[in-house]
C-alpha cells in the first residue's frame, strides 16, 4: 500500500475539523466500526447530517474521504475504473472505489439505493471478511489497504436498500441511524451553521418540528436541518424570518398550491 501513499499522495487531514454535533452514540459506534475495519450503513432522511458526520469522522480518524454519489445510471466501471484512450495509448484509470481501496481511505457511497444490482455487487467482497475488490478488466483482485472503510448511506423513507444488497453482506454492516436531532441540539446547529442568534434558530427548529409532526402531509421530504440552516442563512442576510421560511422551507417542500398555502399558514402561526 505504501507505494500509493507516496508521490501524489492525498492530503489526509483537512486543516480544520468539520463541525459535527452528535445527538447520540453515533461517533462511538463509528470509531469502534472503524477500529475493526467494519463497513457502516448510515440511515437517515436527506439533510439530517449524514455527510457531515462522515466528514467529521474521517477527519478525526485521519483518513482521506472519497465520496461517491449514487445514481441509477451508475455502472460498476464508474466505481472500479475503466480503460481510457490517452494520446493513442490505452491506459487503465482507477475509479474512486479502487482509489479508496488502494489508499486505505474512507469511501462514502451516498444514496447507494439508487444504484442497480449489477453495480452494487462489486462492494460485496469489500464488505465481507474478504476485504478485496475484483478488478475483472485487469484480471486481478485488489486487497483493501489498512484503513479502508466502506460507509454507505440511504434514506429509509425511500425504496429499501435491502433489495440491492445481499442479506449475507448486509449482515456484516454496522448500522447507525441518524434522525433529526432533539430541538435544543438542532437549535445549536442551526444557529452556528447559519450564523444567527439562538432565539431565531429556535423559532426555525419549532417550525421544522411542526412540519415533521404533521399527520398525513403529502410531502416527499420533511423540513430537514439543511433547510432550516438555509432559512437561517437568509435571515443572516437581513431577510425577515417569515419570508426566509417561505422561500427556504415552505416553497421547497411542495409545488401543490393547497399544501404550500397550508404550510405557509403553519409557518406564520409558529413564527
Ligand atoms: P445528509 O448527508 O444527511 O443529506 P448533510 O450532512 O449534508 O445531510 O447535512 C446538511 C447540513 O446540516 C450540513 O451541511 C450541516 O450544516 C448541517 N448539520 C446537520 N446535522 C448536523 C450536526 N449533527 N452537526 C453539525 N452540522 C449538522
Amino acid at each position: 500500500m505504501g507505494q500509493y501513499r507516496n508521490g501524489a499522495g492525498p492530503m489526509r487531514v483537512a486543516q480544520e475539523a468539520p463541525f459535527y454535533r452528535a445527538a447520540g452514540d453515533e461517533a462511538e459506534v463509528f470509531r469502534a466500526a472503524a477500529g475493526g475495519g467494519l463497513p457502516v450503513l448510515l440511515k437517515g432522511p436527506t439533510g439530517c447530517g449524514k455527510t457531515r458526520f462522515v466528514q467529521a469522522m474521517a477527519h478525526e480518524l485521519g483518513r482521506e474521504l472519497i465520496t461517491i454519489a449514487g445514481h441509477e445510471d451508475m455502472t460498476s466501471a464508474d466505481l472500479v475504473g475503466r480503460f481510457l484512450l490517452k494520446g493513442g495509448e490505452t491506459v487503465w484509470v482507477d475509479g474512486p472505489l479502487t482509489r479508496a481501496v488502494r489508499q486505505g481511505a474512507l469511501c462514502y457511497l451516498d444514496e447507494v439505493v439508487e444504484a442497480r444490482q449489477d453495480t452494487i455487487v462489486v462492494i460485496h467482497p469489500l464488505a465481507d471478511h474478504r476485504r478485496e475488490l475484483a478488478l475483472d478488466r485487469l484480471g486481478t483482485t485488489l486487497p483493501a489497504a489498512d484503513g479502508f472503510q466502506l460507509v454507505i448511506s440511504y434514506n429509509p423513507g425511500y425504496q429499501s436498500v435491502l433489495k440491492n444488497i445481499k442479506e449475507s453482506t448486509r449482515q456484516r454492516f454496522v448500522a447507525i441511524e441518524l434522525g433529526f436531532p432533539p430541538a435544543e441540539i438542532e437549535t445549536e446547529i442551526v444557529a452556528r451553521e447559519a450564523g444567527i442568534d439562538v432565539r431565531t434558530a429556535g423559532d426555525l427548529v419549532r417550525l421544522g418540528n411542526a412540519i415533521r409532526n404533521l399527520d398525513g402531509a403529502p410531502l416527499r421530504e420533511v423540513s430537514s436541518t439543511r433547510m432550516l440552516i438555509l432559512a437561517g442563512a437568509l435571515v443572516a442576510q437581513g431577510l425577515g424570518l417569515r419570508s426566509a421560511a417561505r422561500s427556504a422551507i415552505v416553497q421547497v417542500l411542495s409545488d401543490d398550491p393547497d399544501v404550500v398555502h397550508a404550510l405557509g399558514e403553519l409557518a406564520d402561526a409558529v413564527l
